[in-house]
């Protein structure tokens, strides 16, 4: 369930919590699932037959590597994001995974990883040494701004009830063209009779957790303890980290 990878990445909740088996899930809802990996899509059908299939290549242990075609008459093709963090310069490993400097809650592994190295900072800051926290998008075109925004304010109030809020120093940095815009040009809620726009809701949240912001940031460049960035006016900035979750 990868919404809560923001609970695992504070240590709030377990990988074990967060994954569990879906063949179950569907067998209970009546629908016929197939543990595999679907490796080729033939809208055209063939040669023999003009229904539509797709080509899947069993996963699961009894028949792993085993193939079978399968015919339909909708597809819904959603194999989820190719996480690409090579995009930025020094984000990536070089094989389009995480790289060394910086942590991430887009996988369940990512975000036990991120609690981990979380956990080493706010034990320096309860040994007294303050510690420099970047939160938000690594890349101007990314997306999932909003869990960005879950986890930075889970770690604040992680900060806090610890109580080493004082040493820490928690930052955002987006791609957002405002504050609250969440990669969806920002939302309206209904709180107490008013509705208020996601821009005054989170500016507001922001300045009382006492969270500087910066927006319409690509960052361009990450190395050891720093990021580079390009705000949209063409100005380039730099911000040093202790810890930075992008
Ligand atoms: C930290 C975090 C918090 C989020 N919070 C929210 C939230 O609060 N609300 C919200 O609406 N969204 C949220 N999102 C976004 C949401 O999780 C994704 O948009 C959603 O999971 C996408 O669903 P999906 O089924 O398209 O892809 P996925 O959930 O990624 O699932 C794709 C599946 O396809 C499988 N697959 C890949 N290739 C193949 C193949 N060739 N054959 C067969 N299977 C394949 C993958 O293994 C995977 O199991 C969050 C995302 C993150 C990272």
């Amino acid at each position: 369930w990868i919404p809560s990878n923001i609970w695992v990445g504070v240590g709030q909740m377990t990988k074990e919590d967060i994954v569990f088996p879906l063949a179950p899930v569907y067998k209970k809802a009546g629908i016929d699932y197939r543990q595999a990996l679907a490796v080729s899509i033939h809208p055209n059908g063939k040669a023999d037959s003009d229904a539509p299939y797709i080509v899947i290549e069993s996963t699961e242990e009894a028949t792993k590597g085993q193939t079978e075609e399968l015919t339909y008459d909708y597809l819904i093709n959603a194999t989820g994001p190719k996480l690409n963090f090579d995009a930025t310069s020094g984000l990536g490993n070089g094989k389009g995974e995480l790289g060394e400097h910086t942590v991430s809650v887009c996988t369940a592994d990512h975000a036990v990883h991120a609690n981990e190295e979380l956990e080493k900072i706010l034990e320096k800051a309860k040994a007294g040494e303050k510690q420099k926290l970047l939160i938000g998008t690594g890349h101007g075109m990314c997306t999932c701004q909003g869990a960005a925004f879950e986890y930075i304010f889970n770690v604040e109030h992680e900060a806090r009830k610890a109580g080493i809020r004082d040493m820490l120093d928690i930052k955002w940095i987006s791609n957002e063209s405002f504050l609250g815009d969440f990669g969806m040009g920002g939302l309206h809620l209904k709180v107490g009779g008013y509705t208020v726009s996601s821009k005054l809701f989170a500016e507001s949240l922001y300045a009382e957790r006492n969270v500087p912001w910066i927006i319409g940031a690509h960052v361009n460049n990450v190395e050891s303890g720093k990021i580079h960035y390009e705000l949209l006016d063409g100005s380039m900035g730099e911000e040093e980290f202790d810890f930075a979750m992008l």
